[in-house]
């Protein structure tokens, strides 16, 4: 059984009251780690370690170029430890090795990225409109980060916050999801042994949301709360934040539509729809749980899908052909379950499975068929609720100005697809739908290059790409009077 103790300050220190918490395999049901189970003290004791570390020499004292190098051995590090991430998250999330350790090897770039841009964040001389003074700007770190990430892909979901937070010169406090705290906590510890980052400017406390989150969240010495997670917990969070005027970035929820016309690449489009569902066993926020598809081919279209979804190989995570894991917490489990017998009491029709599989391999652990229900209305919860699982709904539409009228027929707005061969259309309709991202004849492809965040309930702010470090800077202002005519402090300028 492995033991997992809070990083504060440097150090790894288990809670003041000794308490923890198991950790569970989703694939077998059985235990396999103890997380310290941290409250106010272990949350105050990190926060106050970073905001000292964010006025130290050894890290506010440093050039931008260095903190940048510090980002770029970062990278290193997970690069050469990222098959034993990826199997650790594996056991702690149940999601697929193969999918895992793409995941994990392409997590470096995020650093590489924001450590080239470290020492390359500008202000800028202001042609003033008023003679004898000259005005620079320069963006400054905001302070303390709060991260707060939920259990679907911890290290990345973490990653796409750190990276830029250092880059910019910030320190951060993680409070990883009680699901799946052991990989950021091991991460911590490699860049601990490797000596990287001065003490306090990396800090992980584990615990309960309820029981750590809200010393977080009111603390004075935080600057701004970056979350992922759902959108109950993200609207509780943000209006705690606001009463200390946090700054807030929030990946929430989605409900996005993957819409098929009838001229697309059906093969392509059949791909698409099914890695849009059921990759990572639809435990992801920018699933393409809504299928949208055109009435001239929706038949034909939900058939060949329905035989491929047969075809899926259910199985041990850790195993490279497997194509659907288990469920990661018991919670989402039960709501997945609840979901399917909420569809048909809405009188969808269930097209293929629905149950839980009827399989040795998958008897232990937390599984559900992949799951598809047709004559889906918009209006359905089926259609409009974040089910957050493995469950697909197929709703037709007659033409362009129908599928775009349901498409953002809902309160979320974080990603959409859109397959058909006409450009203008293509074109059309990614201006037209209201959404973060729009992929057009391809899903779920994203990068560090690109911001990636929501429109409407799906959150606020955007993550990746260069402009998204000054989600992390402030821009101060700085006059001077390089021959101004004498202040006369009665009269105003
Ligand atoms: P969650 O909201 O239950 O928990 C997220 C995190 O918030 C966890 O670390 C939890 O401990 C913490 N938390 C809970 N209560 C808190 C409180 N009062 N104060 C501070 N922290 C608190 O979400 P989850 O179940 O872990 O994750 C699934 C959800 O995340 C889904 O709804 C999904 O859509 C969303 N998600 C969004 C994105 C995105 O990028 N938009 C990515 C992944 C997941």
């Amino acid at each position: 059984m492995k033991r997992y103790a809070h990083y504060i300050n440097g150090s790894f220190v288990d809670s003041g009251d000794g308490r923890t918490f198991p950790t569970d395999d989703p694939f077998t049901g059985e235990v396999w780690a103890e997380i310290a189970r941290g409250g106010a003290a272990e949350m105050e004791a990190a926060v106050e370690a970073a905001a000292a570390a964010f006025e130290s020499p050894a890290w506010a004292g440093i050039t931008a170029s260095a903190r940048g190098a510090l980002l770029r051995r970062i990278g290193d590090v997970i690069a050469a430890n990222a098959k034993y991430l990826a199997e650790v998250e594996v056991q702690d999330n149940g999601k697929l090795m193969a999918e895992m350790h793409a995941q994990l090897r392409y997590l470096p770039n995020y650093y590489y990225y924001y450590g080239g841009l470290a020492d390359k964040i500008e202000g800028a001389n202001i042609p003033l409109d008023k003679p004898g003074y000259m005005n620079i700007t320069e963006y400054v770190p905001l302070g303390v980060i709060g991260i707060i990430t939920p259990w679907n892909s911890p290290l990345n979901l973490t990653t796409w916050k750190l990276a830029p937070a250092l880059a910019a010169g910030c320190t951060v406090v993680i409070k990883p999801s009680e699901f799946t705290s052991a990989s950021m906590l091991e991460l911590a510890r490699l860049i601990d042994e490797a000596g990287i980052l001065p003490p306090g400017v990396l800090n992980v406390v584990t615990g309960f949301g309820a029981e750590v989150g809200p010393t977080l969240v009111s603390h004075p010495r935080v600057a701004k709360i970056a979350f992922t997670g759902s959108d109950a917990t993200g609207r509780a969070i943000y209006a705690d934040a606001a009463r200390s005027m946090k700054h807030v970035t929030m990946e929430l929820g989605g409900k996005s539509p993957n819409i098929v016309f009838d001229d697309a690449d059906l093969d392509e489009a059949v791909a698409g729809a099914i890695s849009g569902i059921f990759a990572a066993t639809g435990q992801t926020c920018l699933a393409g749980s809504r299928l949208l598809v055109q009435d001239s081919i929706h038949d034909a279209f939900l058939d060949r899908l329905v035989a491929i979804t047969r075809t899926a190989t259910l199985g041990n995570p850790a195993e490279p052909g497997t194509q659907i894991g288990p469920v990661t917490t018991p919670q989402q489990f039960t709501k997945v379950l609840d979901y399917i017998a909420v569809a048909k009491a809405e009188g969808a029709r269930l097209v293929v499975g629905g149950e839980r599989p009827d399989l040795e391999i998958c008897s232990r652990g937390r599984f559900v068929q992949p799951t598809i229900f047709a004559d889906v209305t918009n209006q359905m919860r089926i259609a409009r609720e974040e089910v957050f699982g493995p469950v697909l709904a197929v709703i037709r539409f007659k033409d362009e100005d129908e599928a775009v009228r349901i498409a953002n027929d809902t309160i979320y707005g974080l990603a959409a697809g859109v397959w058909t061969r006409d450009m203008g259309r293509a074109v059309r309709m990614a201006k037209a739908i209201r959404a973060g991202t729009v992929w057009i004849n391809t899903y779920r492809a994203l990068s560090y290059m690109s911001p990636f965040g929501g429109f409407g309930q799906s959150g606020i702010g955007r993550e990746g790409g260069a402009e998204m470090v000054k989600e992390y800077l402030q821009p101060k202002s700085i006059w001077m009077n390089i021959g101004a005519p004498p202040a006369n402090p009665f009269v105003q300028r």
